[in-house]
């Protein structure tokens, strides 16, 4: 099992902040921003190369709940960042696809 799904099966910890049938949403270890938690479907899609058309459903929803997560902790008007990895150029190192929520301080652009 990688780790994520270690994760989601609670055989490692984790700092859950929401979860529900179809994703779990913790924070992530090592914090690049005041928040920096990870929205993670409970499905093993290893990168956004995997997706399918059934997966639309699912990408909304993380989409969404990234939002709210970010709301709910106050960056909901001054502003926050979502990101995916995609594979080594980008920086992937967990291949369980994973939606990146970053907020608390500002955030520069381009990205490194
Ligand atoms: P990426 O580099 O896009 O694949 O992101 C993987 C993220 O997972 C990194 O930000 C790591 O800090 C984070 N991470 C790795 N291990 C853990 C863990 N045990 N619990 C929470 N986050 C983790
Ligand atoms: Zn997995």
């Amino acid at each position: 099992m990688c780790l994520f799904c270690r994760i989601i099966a609670a055989e490692i910890p984790s700092t859950r902040v929401y979860e529900n049938e179809r994703l779990v949403a913790f924070d992530d270890i090592n914090p690049q921003a005041p928040m920096h938690v990870l929205v993670v479907p409970r499905a093993h899609i290893a990168t956004l190369n995997d997706l399918q058309p059934e997966h639309d459903g699912l990408l909304g929803e993380m989409v969404r709940r990234a939002a709210a997560i970010a709301g709910e902790r106050g960056h909901a008007a001054g502003g926050f960042r979502t990101v995916f990895n995609c594979n080594a150029e980008a920086g992937q190192t967990v291949f369980h696809l994973h939606l990146h929520v970053l907020g608390g301080r500002t955030l520069k652009w381009p990205p490194g």
